[in-house]
């Protein structure tokens, strides 16, 4: 008997730590002194050593200006959302950065700006794309929130919309200004087209977050392309259940992956703390070299990541912190599991594969500790061909093999709670590893426990156990 459960609860496998899932919000302001924090980017892109002098220091001042007004506003108690908005427009009057002013220009030599801004307390967002005459994307892409119906409004329309709205305007002209060390050609930035787009994330005093990002978009681009930065979900996204992101970097990677949404639906959804959550866009999601994220949680941590030589950011918050960097060390992941305090895995290593592995173990067990086989089941190749063996029984495929646990385990109690220890990683191939560890299991009545050996391949959804066996350590 004891045999029989415990071969199926080997298959459960490993997690050391489970993060606590994202809690009320405002409990978590309430919990603690009243704090704001405020994370800005200026675009992820090429190597700032690269860089002349005159660019590095140009990008620095544009940086600090722009975080000193934003620590300024929230530090006087006013608002994520003012913050973002005016925090962006500094950036956009700056020729330094690609939005507003210093927007690189599409393959016929024009300037095509896209933004988009968040309130994290209603959700309601605004953004626009394509416009051509519009001096601040941004405070426009509020207006499409507060002012129209709609969320989103796109080329002459926009451009119309603002005009109606009173919001200053530009010639043209007005974007091809010459920005501070390099031309603004449209043949000048070949080498590093995802470069400088602005973006910024704030929580504050009242534990309201908002998100907000603009762009000139990708160097050389065609005409009526647009981005992630005004594509809500994608570039950016705030919600004060969970946090408040903003992205730079190859736009329609960040669009096919939802980059923003995914970050805090890991938060709501998988109990990730944000730094897990990041780390696992930016290491497993997003290939090396794609671009950067900066965010906030709703209670005020800040993360900031880049899988680019650089990525230029700034971070303040109430306790007194104000920096801006040009490129984070590490790309700003944590360096191993002392300095993430809540990475959901012991043992984390550089590995980026073994990393993701030890996550889908840890969410494994935290389903499995929550009573929910179908979220458990999740690690599974969903295939006829995974094989689960124990006791010298063979199931086939990913259907019978939850219908075994769906039957042997029918509610929580019989669930009971497992934890997993010991575990070694070999490195089969590039797209498998094979996993041995130790399993123990508590319930009311009684105590199991065992090893288990795994076998995980890459497949497109991701890395799945394609082999699992299991066996109990004293069987009676
Ligand atoms: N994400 C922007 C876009 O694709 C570009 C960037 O961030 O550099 O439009």
């Amino acid at each position: 008997m004891i045999r029989t459960i415990s071969v199926v609860m080997v298959v459960l496998m490993v997690s050391t730590c489970i993060e606590s899932p994202t809690t009320n919000p405002a409990h978590a302001q309430t919990a603690g002194p009243t704090r704001w924090a405020i994370a800005i980017h200026g675009g992820a892109g090429g190597d700032p050593s690269k860089w002349n002098d005159e660019k590095r220091s140009a990008r620095r001042e544009g940086l600090e200006a722009a975080l000193t007004i934003g620590r300024d506003l929230l530090a006087g108690g006013g608002s994520a959302l003012d913050a973002v908005e005016a925090v962006i427009r500094s950036m956009e009057d700056n020729a330094s950065f690609n939005a507003g002013r210093g927007a690189v220009l599409t393959k016929e030599g024009n300037a095509e700006l896209d933004a988009s801004i968040m309130d994290g307390r209603t959700r309601a967002c605004g953004a626009i794309a394509g416009v051509t005459t519009i001096k601040n994307p941004i405070s426009t892409a509020r207006l499409v929130m507060t002012e129209t119906k709609h969320v989103l409004l796109a080329g002459p329309g926009a451009d119309a919309f603002a005009a109606s709205q009173n919001v200053p305007l530009v010639d043209p002209k007005y974007f091809l200004s010459r920005r501070p060390g390099r031309s603004n050609s449209s043949t000048d930035t070949g080498q590093d087209p995802h470069f400088g787009t602005v973006g910024c994330v704030a929580l504050d005093s009242a534990g309201n977050l908002a998100a907000g990002t603009s762009t000139g978009g990708t160097a050389k681009k065609l005409p009526g392309r647009v981005g992630d930065s005004p594509i809500v979900g994608a570039g950016t996204f705030a919600d004060n259940a969970s946090c408040a992101v903003s992205g730079t970097g190859v736009g329609e990677e960040y669009i096919r992956n939802a980059v923003a949404y995914d970050i805090s639906a890991q938060m709501l959804y998988a109990g990730l703390s944000l730094e897990s959550a990041v780390t696992e866009v930016m290491t497993e999601r997003l290939k090396p070299g794609i671009g950067g994220l900066i965010c906030v949680s709703h209670d005020g941590q800040i993360v900031m990541q880049h899988n680019t030589p650089g990525m230029s950011c700034g971070a303040a918050d109430s306790g007194g912190r104000f920096e801006t960097q040009l490129v984070l060390d590490n790309g700003g992941r944590p360096e191993s599991n002392d300095a993430a305090d809540d990475l959901p895995v012991a043992g984390h290593t550089d590995d980026a594969d073994e990393t993701a592995i030890r996550r889908l173990i840890d969410r494994q067990a935290d389903a499995w500790n929550a009573g929910d086989i179908d979220r458990f089941m999740d690690a599974y190749w969903k295939n006829e061909r995974l094989t689960f063996v124990s006791g010298g029984n063979v199931t086939r495929g990913w259907d019978s093999t939850r219908d075994r646990y769906r039957q042997r385990y029918p509610d929580q109690e019989a669930m009971g709670s497992v934890a997993f220890s010991d575990l070694e990683f070999l490195r089969l191939d590039d797209d498998a590893f094979q996993v041995l560890g130790v399993w123990t299991l508590k319930r009311d009545d009684e105590d199991l426990g065992g090893r288990f050996t795994l076998v995980f391949r890459r497949q497109p959804e991701g890395w799945r156990i394609v082999h699992d066996h299991t066996s109990v350590q004293n069987p009676q």
